[in-house]
């Protein structure tokens, strides 16, 4: 029987004034248009405006999920990949919750099936145990969103450098976090620090004062060091803009979890949750001069082509810091940044860019021209269907049933005696009972071969795409490589020469395969 297929449309603006070819009523008509074309009937229209990145700080988003879950829809469309999500992880989470439910989701700018993104999208799908992450992740933002949106500040381990908790209490004299104020014991550390660097000097220098005056640091270690002064001078609370999402936690492979920053555009503002300690005037003035300084040093840096993998793809495989780029007599060469040694131990080591450089760039190539990492997994899924032996067992079983409820109605029909026919009833609805759960097995079953074959599409789309971009990895330039090693995820670590392996490669997704080692053959 055929029934109308019912589609929800899903449009979303980053900002109320945007006002490009993505505008809402752009989007909606062409998702209208989409249906229209279709036959398809619009269930329900839903609209996020000047949202946030993350997927539980869109109301809508969650809204027309909450109806995928509950398959009150047949179709999901969206105007274009990027209005659903920008984050490959996200799409996986709401791609596979439809999957899920039996609801499908399409595009109308950007069929799945064709673009590279589309299939690298399809293949995110099967990151079964990412998406199961970000759920949990998603359940402790969720509390965390509820704070901030009633103007309670996040909680982390301790207060910013130079406050503390003031002394609240909820309803029942319990003591709550919710207002900041001066640290008598560190404000004026932050004070300095502001004052110091607006009148000229380095992030640098002042962290060797107060190291050599031994002033208390904001993670109690002895060691102050320039990253630390710049991200306080950042740090809008010391003006008394207490902003909520300025940072996300996330996991990157050989760096554990990293604190990466937010667009402005998501951070939330709190009021009156902390005084500030920082004239503006003198904040701005500090800001400016911090600028100034990373101006200098982009310019102390003569030859940045020189280091492929600056800016933190190369790391330190003791400490995890970034090495840095240095031109030595010997030429450039990366080695552990010295506050970062000091403070964990590191061995001195350092290995010449050119070398490193070159040998890294050739194993991702050499891993992507020959991605038998996914030909032997696409060869061993193919060679077993999971449900092959079940499908003819259970085929064999409702055969069995239905030829047996053959045979009872067949003696029904001949049956004069009222007693036996009540007790031949009975064995018939046995059956017919059994028969019901039987195909509701087979049901389940052809789900699960369903799964199999698709998890099969997403490795050959995955392996053309791979191969679509390999050919032309030859050609590639400076800005290019960069480029593909940022998608790639890419991070390197080094040890010293008496460590084995001297160098790792990891590539994101893991369907790249092991870590590349310093020694790389091809399968
Ligand atoms: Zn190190």
């Amino acid at each position: 029987m055929a029934q109308t297929n019912r589609a929800a449309l899903y449009t979303r603006v980053s900002s109320t004034g945007q006002e490009d070819n993505y505008s809402l009523q752009t989007q909606e008509a062409s998702c209208r248009a989409f249906a229209a074309e279709r036959g398809w009937e619009v269930a329900g229209v839903y609209t996020d405006v000047h949202t946030r990145v993350e997927l539980w700080e869109r109301p809508q988003l969650s809204a027309l999920r909450e109806t995928v879950r509950r398959h009150d829809v047949d179709t999901v469309i969206c105007y274009a990949i990027d209005r659903l999500s920008g984050d490959p992880v996200h799409l996986g989470v709401i791609l596979s919750e439809a999957d899920h439910a039996g609801v499908d989701v399409v595009f109308v700018s950007e069929p799945l099936d064709d673009s590279p993104e589309g299939q690298l999208i399809r293949f995110v799908r099967g990151y079964a145990a990412k998406i199961e992450h970000e759920k949990i992740k998603e359940r402790t933002m969720r509390g965390k969103l509820a704070r901030v949106q009633s103007g309670k500040p996040t909680v982390g381990p301790r207060p910013p450098y130079g406050y503390r908790w003031r002394d609240d209490r909820d309803q029942n004299g319990k003591p709550v976090k919710l207002r900041l104020e001066e640290n008598p014991e560190t404000a004026w550390v932050v004070r300095r620090i502001f004052s110091e660097i607006a009148s000229g000097s380095s992030a640098r220098k002042v962290a060797q004062r107060l190291t050599e005056e031994g002033v208390p640091t904001p993670t109690g270690r002895a060691l102050w060091i320039g990253s630390t002064i710049s991200g306080m001078l950042k740090h809008p609370t010391y003006t008394g803009h207490v902003t909520a999402w300025r940072w996300k936690k996330e996991k990157v492979k050989g760096r554990g979890v990293v604190n990466t920053s937010r667009p402005a555009s998501d951070h939330a503002s709190l009021p009156d949750v902390a005084p500030a300690l920082v004239a503006p005037e003198v904040a701005t003035r500090a800001r400016a001069q911090l600028g100034r300084n990373k101006q200098q040093a982009v310019r102390n840096n003569p030859n940045p082509e020189a280091f492929l993998l600056r800016g933190g793809i190369v790391r330190c495989g003791y400490c995890g810091g970034a090495l840095v780029g240095r031109n030595s007599r010997f030429g450039p060469l990366y080695r552990c940044n010295t506050n970062h040694r000091d403070r964990n131990g590191c061995p001195h080591f350092s290995i010449m860019a050119s070398i490193l450089d070159t040998a890294v760039w050739d194993g991702i190539r050499e891993r992507l021209t020959c991605p038998d990492v996914i030909a032997a997994e696409l060869h061993r899924l193919r060679a077993q269907d999971p449900t092959r032996a079940d499908v003819t067992s259970l085929d064999r079983r409702i055969g069995e049933v239905t030829r047996r409820q053959r045979n009872l109605m067949t003696r029904l029909a001949d049956e004069d005696n009222a007693d036996v026919a009540a007790l031949i009833r009975a064995d018939v609805a046995a059956t017919v009972d059994e028969q019901r759960r039987l195909e509701q097995e087979r049901v389940d079953l052809e789900r699960q071969r369903e799964g199999w074959r698709l998890a099969q599409e997403r490795l050959t789309e995955l392996d053309l795409w791979v191969r679509n971009v390999t050919a032309k990895l030859d050609e590639f330039d400076y800005a290019k490589r960069r480029l593909a090693l940022s998608e790639l995820g890419a991070t390197v670590r080094v040890w010293a020469t008496d460590h084995s392996p001297r160098w790792e490669v990891a590539l994101r997704p893991d369907a790249f395969g092991p870590p590349i080692v310093n020694t790389t053959t091809c399968g």
